[in-house]
């Protein structure tokens, strides 16, 4: 096929567009950029200078390697439907999209593994492979749309991590282009537990800044022969927030535990799946339950008599799976309902100590009421994974600001009671700063400095994850003077 004529002088795009082996596969133009301007959190946006669209590993190491060899800055963006800022081209970074390797290469049931390209989907996998009785766990509400390329750079969790873990445990080998190009392999044949470090674990979570994932081997999961879900209504979150600490005293592990407040709930039953939760009571529970057939109606009672102890205004299990279904489409597309209550919104990511609950939402509601936003919550209440929606308008001038305020005062408390800044969402740029709240200087200088191992000239999705760097670089030279004296 002949090329398309690059309209473009500049000799990067003109060389860029060489690695990549069809006409389509790289965008320069301004017009095309700006859909690349931003992840899911729209409040910061900056113009990429090129996006490309490489096929292979080959490819990308290829573009990597010019990249490097150019001191182009360059990150990797996956479904871009990232929280955190994850994706956004601070520095006019070049963008590698993953969406054109997106197969799945392999599935191996014997050994309960499939291998997949970094642009595969999240949901695609579990729905190729169900019909054999086969599941992937890790199950971000976004499932629908992100990829599991992402999904390692972020450390995904969904509602389900509650029993069976986050993408890190689910993750069994990795393909990885490094800063510099090359391209190394972890996890070979699929064995997680190899000698030396901890690779795999260190790059899962990484958000992209340690080297671009190409191939990825996860862990496949047995369908649980079966499943059960209960809808619980309180009218004091207190008594939601111990009716969750109580179920898991009971020595009930639940596959997953979610709560909704009053005004999430006003929300999702605005949006595109309502199912008739009552709008006037405080907070609702979801409850799954999973595993064999036998042991389910006794978890299901027990669950049941735990909420009654707690003045439950009324609690009953799913009566099929369409009103099961029903109720995971309405609590799975919570975020994106706060569309229907509110302009905009801020989601935010703080974990807490499930005791802390009823402590921490009433703190958050304080933060509500002077800010003068509303906050909605969603959250993973099981795992004590808080995702307080700050509602604003950002056509008002100074709402966003207040709300960027608001949500950092979210996480404030979640740290100040022990928990920390981010379960699942990651730190990207808009928790950078927030990262102190957790960290002392030296701990965030060890982190930097394992970076730097891997992305010395920091071109590889530069700006994110850390703090300015102003006081750190300080701690380093204070240390180093120290050293030498
Ligand atoms: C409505 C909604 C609901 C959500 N619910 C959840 C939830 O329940 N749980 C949860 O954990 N998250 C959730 N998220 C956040 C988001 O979907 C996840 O963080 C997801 O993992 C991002 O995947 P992505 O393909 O969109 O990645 P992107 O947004 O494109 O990228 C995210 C980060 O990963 C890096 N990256 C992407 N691909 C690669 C690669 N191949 N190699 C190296 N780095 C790469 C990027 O540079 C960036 O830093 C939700 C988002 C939305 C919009």
């Amino acid at each position: 096929m002949a090329r398309k004529k690059i309209k473009s002088k500049d000799k990067h795009i003109l060389a860029l567009s060489t690695l990549v082996n069809h006409p389509s596969a790289i965008l320069y133009e301004k017009e095309d950029l700006i859909a690349y301007d931003c992840d899911g959190f729209t409040i910061h946006k900056a113009t990429p200078k090129a996006v490309v669209f490489p096929e292979n590993t080959e490819q990308v190491a290829k573009i990597v390697k010019y990249c490097h060899d150019h001191s182009l800055p360059f990150l990797a963006r996956g479904a871009g439907t990232g929280l955190s800022g994850g994706a956004i081209p601070l520095n006019g970074e070049v963008i590698i999209s993953m969406v054109k390797m997106k197969k799945l290469l392999s599935v191996d049931l014997e050994n309960r593994r499939a291998v997949v390209e970094p642009g595969f989907v999240n949901l695609k996998l579990t729905n190729t492979i169900s019909d054999k009785g086969y599941y992937y766990a890790p199950d971000p509400s976004s499932q629908y749309c992100c990829t599991i390329g992402g999904n390692v750079a972020e450390n995904a969790g969904g509602a389900h991590c509650l029993k069976y873990g986050v993408t890190t445990n689910h993750i069994l080998g990795l393909e990885v282009v490094l800063p510099n190009g090359d391209v190394i392999e972890i996890g070979k044949n699929g064995i997680a537990d190899e000698p030396g470090y901890d690779l795999l674990g260190l790059i899962t979570g990484s958000e992209g800044t340690l080297g671009i994932v190409t191939k990825i081997t996860v862990r496949i999961l047995k369908n649980p022969e079966s499943k059960q879900t209960v809808l619980a209504y309180f009218d004091k979150v207190e008594d939601g927030s111990q009716a969750v600490s109580d179920i898991i005293s009971a020595g009930i592990v639940p596959a997953a535990l979610e709560m909704m407040d009053k005004t999430a709930i006003e929300g999702v039953e605005a949006a595109a799946f309502p199912v008739g939760h009552p709008k006037d009571i405080e907070a609702l529970l979801l409850i799954e339950v999973d595993g064999i057939e036998a042991g389910i109606g006794e978890q299901i009672e027990q669950i049941l008599q735990v909420c009654r102890n707690q003045n439950v205004r009324e609690v009953r299990a799913a009566k099929d799976e369409q009103e099961r279904a029903a109720w995971w489409a309405n609590r799975k597309t919570g975020f994106g309902a706060m569309g229907a209550i509110s302009p905009d919104y801020l989601v935010q990511d703080g974990v807490i100590p499930r005791s802390k609950l009823p402590e921490v939402l009433s703190k958050i509601n304080k933060i509500s009421e002077e800010s003068g936003l509303r906050i909605a919550n969603i959250f993973h209440a099981g795992d004590g994974n808080l995702h307080p929606l700050v509602l604003f308008d950002a056509r008002i001038p100074g709402e966003t600001e207040k709300a960027m305020e608001a949500g950092s005062a979210c996480l404030k408390v979640c740290a100040d009671v022990g928990g920390t800044i981010t379960g699942e969402h990651g730190v990207g740029i808009e928790k950078r700063e927030e990262m102190r709240f957790v960290f002392k200087d030296e701990e965030i200088q060890a982190q930097t400095d394992i970076r730097d191992v891997f992305n010395p000239d920091n071109l590889l999705n530069a700006g994110k994850l850390f703090p300015t760097p102003g006081r750190c670089a300080e701690v380093k030279k204070e240390m180093k003077a120290a050293a030498i004296s």
